[in-house]
């Protein structure tokens, strides 16, 4: 059945075999799961290990290594050939490990961006993966949501959904469960009363039952990609792309100047070859792209554990560079573990009570009766299976402090069912609803509140302005009596008292009526005020302690009255100087808000449209900003911002869709940790750079100076090709897990955009490359000019060690002494093997026949280690001098 739109929901949900109100049994569920499969749509998997294989072995310079392999098996060498294979198969393999390393991170970061569905199952609504969703599941939608099957509706409140990944409309299209359309044939931009996979819901409230799952779906026929973490390179790694390539051919260029004059000398030709392709490869930091990928997949899964998940993996550089960070207050700054604690009514003196002393008894005061119901009432929150109450933290605060005074909300809900509401945004601050009053609610009480021929009755909450707006009266001593000019300021004053502790202030009013009236949001009765209380984060005032060393800018975005912020503010340590509100950022023209922006860190009371203007100003100024969101008007102020940060737990998925990084436990300190963790990956990038690129470079130092001193080659192709083994292996690898310097907050953000060989990286790996180079060469002349037969090995061994240990020196900005050897044990292991390694190479009579080496007497093994150390020095003394000129 493919037109469910020419059924009414009745007919569907009969159809389907399920029930609207209690949903699917979990066994039925778990039994249609294993009949239909998993709701997944198909994806374009990443690439295949035989393909991650190829594309290693088929690398230009593989090639060239092969075919020089093959060259010297043709020319009768088979050991050079044979020694050359080892080499590449064992590039490849460790290429290959690397990006498959690199490939399961990003594999696992996919998994953990896909959102979970709150479905009606067992007679309640609880949360369950998007795969295990079946057909029959009652989905309850809520306006962020995307929509996950495609369904019929059930019920729909001002439903909106935009449906453009489907259709190619942008406008959200009205949504309604009640009608049945006859067309045969009808467009799906045309089926109002149906829901697809992968739309999203921009307004309103909704359920549907889930008619096609996976690949049957909609979406599915079209194979579209739903959720992925793009994998785009980033811009580091476009640059690096960039430098390799000029690197490849500056190094071709060597290579063949050192061929040619070579065969001038009268070497013979096939060794000059080999020489040539060795040179090349050597040269080129082939391991770069691998090693920068895994620096961005580990970076990645630490801030995962740091319950950052990166969406975009172009971010995680960019966040090195942040230097202000604007975040909501509610949940982020906060705990979001809001509590009712007081409430307050209105009378000739304004009665504030303690709602704890209170505790489990219906209360006698028929406005704090009238408050609690009217909170409970005008609430989408719902109990859960577990009598938790689930939804919005504020909704369920009411819940909670209703059902404490004896007010269950299951309850209340059946005596006053809900006819029509107009949904909470953040715009208008406040949420109406109506409710149908049945003779069964005829209590006492509410006769004594309610005129005789009340039929229905709408309650109204949210913030206090808002409801000034639409009320013109009070209940006050059990009456009702017009909004004067005295009541008014008594109850703005009571709202800024309240405020100023730092609590959110909630204002509730009401409105009996003998029919439903057509517009909610008029004429009605202002009951009293409720105060919640939101801890700020322990957590959160270290974080913004830590932004302030690390200079960076905390700014303050709620929707919250600015008393309440600015309380909020202060207990956290955020500059508490300028406030704008919302109010004042609409009047203010373009100029005029960037000049504000420079020094305002708290914005109070505004809308999430306003959170663009921010941004864009903040832009404007050169700021580089990160900025939290969780609703569906939030998704362009994310996408705006440099890097957008949705929250995991009541952020919408359409501002997870929008945002950078998705915070799991919605927390501000996670922001700071994950700009932290940027910092160390771009640091460690750095740091394997200058390691390869200035051993590379005195390499080639040695091999292009050599011949004109009249030299021989000073290394054989296969002593080439094996320090480049050496490098470009373990060592790379283990200089990605270098932890955090010390001082990594305590340092400016970088400027965006900065060229790789800035901030003295690019001198660095001249001098020292320049450096070992000279070190090589004396070597060299020095051993060659005795005619010593152990020449050759005691450069190669030299050259060896000097490129294990640079890559202690190039570990961090402190003194190696400082940092200890320890500090990162993969690169000590790495260390060690390598060591280990190499002597096997000069030892092993076996492998010094591959490798054309001798065994070095013990005086010439110390030389070749004592030099080998002499750039490490070189580096540990300017570190040295440059910290002390710092310091003084
Ligand atoms: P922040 O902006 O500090 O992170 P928030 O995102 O919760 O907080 P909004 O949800 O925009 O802010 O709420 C703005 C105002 O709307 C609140 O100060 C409160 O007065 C009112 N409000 C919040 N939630 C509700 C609700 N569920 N029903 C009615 N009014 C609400």
């Amino acid at each position: 059945m493919s037109h469910w739109y020419q059924l009414d929901a009745d007919a569907v949900v009969e159809q389907i075999h399920t029930d609207p109100e209690r949903g699917l049994t979990s066994a039925e569920a778990a039994r249609r799961l294993q009949r239909d499969g998993p709701n997944e749509l198909e994806t374009s998997s990443g690439r295949s290990l035989w393909r991650l294989l190829w594309e290693q072995l088929s690398a230009p310079l593989v090639v060239m290594l092969i075919v020089a392999a093959v060259i010297s098996t043709v020319v009768g060498d088979t050991r050079d050939a044979i020694a050359i294979l080892m080499i590449v198969i064992f590039n490849a393999v460790l290429g290959f490990r690397q990006e498959r390393k690199a490939e399961t991170a990003m594999a696992a970061l996919k998994k953990l961006a896909v959102p979970t569905v709150r479905v009606r199952r067992d007679g309640h609504v609880q949360e369950c993966s998007l795969e295990s969703l079946v057909r029959g599941d009652v989905v309850v939608l809520e306006a962020g949501n995307r929509i996950p099957a495609d369904g019929r509706l059930l019920e729909s409140a001002n439903l909106q959904v935009q449906e453009s990944a489907l259709t190619g409309e942008s406008t959200p299209v009205e949504k309604q469960a009640t009608s049945v359309l006859s067309d045969d044939d009808l467009p799906l931009g045309d089926r109002s009363n149906m829901v697809y996979h992968s739309t999203t819901v921009t307004r309103g409230r909704g359920s549907f039952v889930v008619t096609e799952t996976g690949m049957s779906s909609e979406i599915g026929h079209i194979a579209r990609m739903l959720q992925s973490v793009e994998a785009e390179a980033t811009p580091l790694q476009k640059r690096l792309a960039q430098l390799g390539k000029a690197l490849g051919a500056g190094a071709i260029t060597i290579a063949l100047i050192i061929a040619i004059l070579g065969l001038v000398r009268g070497e013979p030709l096939r060794q000059m070859l080999l020489t040539a392709v060795s040179v090349a490869v050597a040269a080129v930091p082939e391991g770069l792209p691998a090693v920068v990928t895994i620096a961005l997949a580990l970076g990645a899964e630490r801030m995962l554990k740091r319950h950052a998940l990166m969406r975009h993996l172009p971010a995680v550089e960019t966040l090195g560079s942040v230097t202000t960070i604007c975040s909501d207050k509610t949940g982020t700054l906060t705990e979001n573990r809001m509590t009712v604690t007081t409430a307050s009514l209105f009378a000739e003196e304004l009665a504030t009570v303690d709602l704890e002393e209170f505790s489990n008894k219906v209360p006698h005061d028929d406005g704090l009766w009238l408050l609690l119901l009217g909170g409970a009432l005008c609430n989408d929150a719902v109990r859960g299976g577990d009598g938790e109450a689930l939804g919005d933290p504020t909704e369920t605060a009411l819940i909670v402090a209703a059902a404490h005074q004896g007010l269950d909300k299951p309850t209340l809900d059946q005596a006053w069912p809900r006819l029509s509401e107009v949904p909470f945004d953040s715009e208008r601050k406040r949420m109406t609803t109506c409710h149908r009053c049945d003779a069964a609610v005829w209590t006492r009480r509410w006769q004594r509140l309610v005129p005789p021929d009340t039929q229905a009755v709408v309650f109204s909450k949210g913030a206090l302005h808002s409801l000034l707006e639409i009320a013109d009266a009070v209940w006050a001593d059990g009456q009702i009596r017009p909004l004067d000019a005295t009541l008014r300021q008594q109850i703005d004053s009571a709202h800024d008292r309240l405020a100023g502790q730092g609590l959110r202030v909630l204002a509730v009013a009401f409105r009996p009526a003998a029919t439903p009236p057509t517009d909610l949001e008029q004429h009605l009765v202002l009951v009293g005020l409720m105060s919640l209380l939101d801890p700020a984060r322990a957590e959160a005032k270290q974080a913004i302690h830590l932004c302030q060393t690390a200079g960076i800018r905390a700014v303050m975005i709620t929707g919250d009255h600015p008393l309440t912020a600015r309380h909020i503010a202060k207990d956290l340590g955020i500059a508490t100087g300028e406030l704008v509100s919302g109010q004042e950022l609409s009047r203010m023209p373009v100029d005029q808000l960037e000049t504000a922006a420079e020094k305002t860190s708290i914005y109070a009371r505004v809308s999430p449209e306003d959170k663009l203007k921010i941004v864009q100003a903040l832009q404007r100024q050169g700021q580089i900003v990160a900025m939290t969101g969780d609703g569906v008007n939030d998704a362009p102020a994310l996408k705006q911002a440099n890097i957008g940060v949705a929250m995991g737990i009541t952020g919408t998925d359409v501002a997870k869709e929008a945002a950078d990084i998705v915070l799991q436990d919605d927390n501000f300190a996670s922001i700071v940790a994950a700009v932290q963790e940027g910092r160390v990956i771009y640091d460690n990038i750095r740091k394997f750079i200058k390691y390869t690129l200035a051993g590379n470079v005195g390499q080639l130092w040695l091999l292009l100076i050599a011949p004109f001193l009249g030299m021989p080659l000073p290394l054989v192709p296969i002593q080439i090709l094996w320090i480049n083994l050496i490098a470009d292996g373990l060592i790379a690898l283990a200089l990605s897990f270098e932890p955090a310097e010390d001082r990594v907050m305590e340092r400016p953000p970088y400027r965006p955009g900065e060229r790789i060989f800035s901030r003295g990286l690019g001198a660095d790996i001249f001098w020292v490359g320049l450096l070992l180079g000279l070190v090589l060469l004396g070597v060299a002349q020095t051993y060659w000019s005795q005619n010593d037969p152990a020449w050759q090995t005691m450069v190669f061994s030299t050259l060896a060690f000097s490129r294990i240990a640079l890559s202690q020196a190039v570990r961090s900005s402190e003194p190696l002494f400082r940092i200890g050897l320890g500090s990162n044990l993969r690169l000590l292991g790495a260390v060690l093997t390598t060591f280990v390694l190499q002597l096997m190479v000069i030892y092993l009579p076996v492998c010094q026949s591959f490798f054309s080496t001798v065994a070095l007497p013990g005086r010439e093994l110390a030389i070749a280690m004592l030099l080998g150390t002499l750039s490490f020095w070189a580096l540990e003394i300017k570190k040295a001098w440059s910290r002390r000129s710092a310091i003084s």
